[in-house]
């Protein structure tokens, strides 16, 4: 029963989201979503063959806004959050030791206050994995001086729900700001220089007590709109390009299917950025499509229309994928790769200029 697991990074917030999969039912769940990166989330899912059943949240983020709000929008995934956590609209409200399925695997919620008054840590599988959302950092602890916090409750979730998991349970927590990327409860107990080793809880009300932290940037917009789980005010916010039916890949390009362009040739401008004798070659070409070089296209990209979204082109859809970070960059707007280019054009049967049988 292999288990899909991927770990996303946010830059803007310094957020870890984690993407568990069965690799049996295809079940996913992603655990701190963010906004702005539902977009790419999606895309992951997609093209590693899963379904987002669930979102869960660890808590009320101050730092970011959660993406769950917006998954369910788009794909009908549930929301999923702490019991009591006061956030309305949520499909399941957790309590501790309730257990999720996914697949054949089992995601425990264990309530673990202290940075929150209402932060769980949610556990896999008895314990291979454990998600710690700003309970427990790597080398470090979640802050306890806002939302509820309470120094007292954070240490004892961590020696109560944490550090009585196996040893060699691996730690994944909401954020690291050093790019460390994970850690386990054996290391933890012995290095965590807050509330490992020898520290008792008193130390550790004390060291927390003078931390002198600066509030989160997005804490007056985060806050109240993680109240409502994300869901978008209105649905303007994260609006898909609608000129053309356009999937969005996890690397970051989006992509327009052959049968869609040659039914709407007249609608775009083709760019065909492959070399000169590849244009005339025996792979032909789209009718009406403007050859630019991928290496000149940047210098020449004043060349084409405005007013026009972009569809652009090569061999293998490897080059125009490029292309189209190119022309973002010089400022076109509605810009699409043709996926499987001049390929799948012909693979797919449609009309090809020039060329060769
Ligand atoms: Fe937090």
């Amino acid at each position: 029963m292999a288990l899909i697991f991927r770990q996303l990074f946010d830059p803007q917030s310094s957020t870890y989201t984690y993407l568990l999969g069965c690799d049996a039912t295809g079940e996913a769940a992603l655990i701190d979503p963010v906004f702005e990166q539902v977009r790419r989330d999606e895309a992951l899912v997609a093209e590693l063959g899963l379904t987002l059943s669930i979102t869960l949240d660890t808590h009320i983020h101050a730092d970011h806004v959660t993406g769950a709000g917006l998954h369910r929008q788009r794909c009908a995934s549930r929301i999923a959050v702490p019991a009591g956590c006061g956030a309305t609209g949520a499909d399941l409200y957790l309590r501790h030791r309730q257990t999720i399925r996914l697949g054949e695997h089992a995601l425990e919620a264990r309530s673990t206050p202290g940075h929150t008054k209402t932060c769980m840590t949610y556990v896999l599988d008895g314990g291979s994995m454990a998600f710690t959302g700003d309970c427990l950092l790597i080398r470090g602890t979640g802050r306890t001086d806002f939302q509820e916090g309470d120094p007292r409750s954070l240490f004892r979730s961590v020696h109560g729900e944490i550090f009585t998991l196996p040893g060699d349970c691996l730690l994944y927590p909401a954020h690291d700001y050093r790019g460390l990327t994970a850690t386990s409860v054996a290391e933890e107990k012995r290095f965590n220089p807050r509330l490992g080793g020898a520290l008792s809880e008193d130390d550790f009300a004390g060291y927390m007590r003078n931390l002198n932290l600066a509030h989160p940037k997005q804490m007056v917009v985060a806050v109240p709109a993680n109240l409502k789980c994300g869901v978008p005010d209105s649905p303007v916010q994260a609006r898909d390009p609608d000129w053309a039916p356009l999937t969005y890949s996890f690397a970051g390009i989006w992509e327009v299917q052959p049968s869609w362009l040659e039914e709407h040739l007249d609608l775009v401008q083709v760019v065909d950025v492959r070399e000169p004798d590849e244009f005339t070659g025996p792979l032909g070409r789209i009718p009406g499509a403007t050859l630019i070089p991928l290496g000149r296209l940047a210098e020449r990209a004043q060349e084409i229309a405005k007013d026009k979204p972009i569809v652009a082109v090569c061999r293998a859809g490897g080059r125009s994928a490029q292309a189209t970070n190119i022309l973002r960059q010089a400022g076109f707007e509605n810009v699409a790769n043709l996926s499987g280019g001049m390929l799948r054009w012909r693979t797919e049967g449609c009309t090809v200029e020039g060329g060769q049988n």
